[in-house]
């Protein structure tokens, strides 16, 4: 099958070098890639707003599947586009998509359905999320209703903090996404992912990994896109497994499809491990990033026939996901400077020495770009170097000496990725 990729980040680097892979993929375009993911693919000038222009291309290159790897695309209704040209399409529609492009419209789905989550209060304006603040104690959890890259979610520990996000998000800091607010109750526990495949009917697990979303080493610093991850993730027990499958997935699917917006795609639930069980903290309607990366590494599976299978309803005609039994583990390099402004432009080699430090290694692209034929950084995340173990600790000690025999001088990464699993590894 033929089949397009879009996207540019690490995300899509792994999942196009697992497509490269796969002997039902004869070819394989990307829009609009990355220097890694070039090796993978044939990269192409589209843009994933203009969905007649993606629709063209389809049909010129007789593209039998398309792939959207970022959330934005698909919020924004491409995926309707292009099934409504008659292309398979793996990812969801605008209004399944809903799950993770409005806050209030996944609460109102966990109530209906009766999914466990954290209590809240939908509002539309200031005078309504005040009268609504005192019927939640403290810490108390502020979010933006929709797309705001990570950033729009505050907890507050003080009345006067969460009034201070109510006024800065109702006054337009992340423009139409927060235009309503949501209000939670905070939850604690251990956080989870938790990656299901699904046609809209049947579903199928797709294995669980832990990022680490602040900048700096214990968990400190500002939040990021996320500094690195490792799968599985085996806090998420077996039992709590089924728990947030039966309790929490499976009612997600069968209500979205019996309200008429069957969801297809990968459905990534971030957990909150809570000592009343697994709640739901969010959805996501694409892969998480860095999550998909060691995710793909341990898939021992035909991925384009997988994503085909998800993507023309035919998921019930296969048994589980295998999973490779080893560990995957990727550290996120980082330019000077991210989350904030990051330094561009600063050289990167040794992927190859990188690489070649042990079995099982692979570096992901993300912001790289070539200047004059020289590999630099063109963005926040820049490189994601991942490896394969037998344990955590093994990838972790992997994943270190592929990123110690590389050479990017304006680069960062933390130094301890993994080190909740490391340690319960330990016990
Ligand atoms: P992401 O970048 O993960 O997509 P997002 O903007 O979609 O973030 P959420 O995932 O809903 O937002 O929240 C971000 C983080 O805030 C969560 O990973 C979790 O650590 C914390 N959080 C969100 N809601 C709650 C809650 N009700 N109780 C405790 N912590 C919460």
């Amino acid at each position: 099958m033929n089949i397009l990729l879009l996207g540019s980040g690490g995300r899509e680097h792994a999942l196009s070098w697992k497509l490269a892979q796969s002997p039902t993929c004869e070819k394989l375009f990307a829009a609009p890639g990355n220097p890694g993911i070039a090796e993978c693919a044939t990269l192409v000038k589209l843009d994933a707003t203009d969905h007649d222009a993606v629709a063209a291309f389809c049909a010129v290159q007789a593209i039998d599947l398309v792939v959207i790897g970022p959330e934005a695309p698909l919020v924004d209704g491409l995926a309707d586009a292009l099934r409504a040209a008659g292309v398979a399409v793996f990812g969801p529609n605008k209004a399944a998509a809903q799950l993770e492009g409005s806050k209030g419209f996944t609460k109102d789905l966990c109530a209906r359905a009766n999914i466990p989550t954290a209590g809240y209060v939908r509002t539309t304006s200031l005078e309504q999320a005040r009268a609504a603040l005192p019927r939640f104690s403290l810490p108390v959890v502020i979010k933006a209703d929709g797309l705001a890259a990570g950033k729009g979610v505050i907890i507050a520990e003080t009345h006067n903090q969460a009034d201070e996000a109510l006024v800065d998000m109702f006054s337009g800091s992340f423009g139409a996404a927060g235009a309503e607010v949501v209000l939670e109750e905070f939850m604690t526990g251990e956080e989870a992912s938790f990656f299901a495949l699904t046609d809209g009917t049947d579903i199928l697990a797709f294995g669980s990994a832990q990022d680490h979303k602040r900048v700096g080493d214990g968990d400190t610093g500002p939040n990021t896109g996320g500094m690195g991850a490792y799968s599985p993730a085996r806090v998420l027990t077996p039992e709590l497994e089924r728990e947030a499958m039966e309790r929490i997935i499976r009612p997600t699917v069968d209500t979205m499809r019996a309200e008429g917006m069957p969801y297809s795609g990968v459905l990534y639930a971030g957990l909150m491990l809570t000592p009343e069980g697994p709640k739901l903290v969010e959805y996501n309607a694409r892969f998480g990033d860095p999550e998909c990366q060691v995710l793909m590494m341990r898939l021992e599976e035909d991925l384009a026939e997988l994503l085909m299978d998800v993507a023309t309803g035919r998921l019930g005609e296969r048994g589980a996901v295998t999973m490779a039994e080893d560990c995957a583990l990727t550290v996120v390099m980082a330019a000077k400077g991210y989350p904030g402004t990051p330094d561009k432009g600063g050289a990167i080699s040794g992927i190859d020495a990188a690489e070649g430090t042990a079995p099982g290694i692979k570096v992901f692209h993300a912001g790289t770009a070539l200047a004059d034929g020289a590999l630099v950084a063109s963005g926040g995340r820049v490189l994601n170097v991942t490896a394969l173990g037998a344990s955590i600790a093994q990838a972790q000690v992997r994943a270190y000496a592929a990123v110690d025999a590389l050479s990017f001088p304006s680069g960062f990464c933390r130094r301890d990725i993994g080190w909740r699993e490391v340690e319960r590894e330990q016990d």
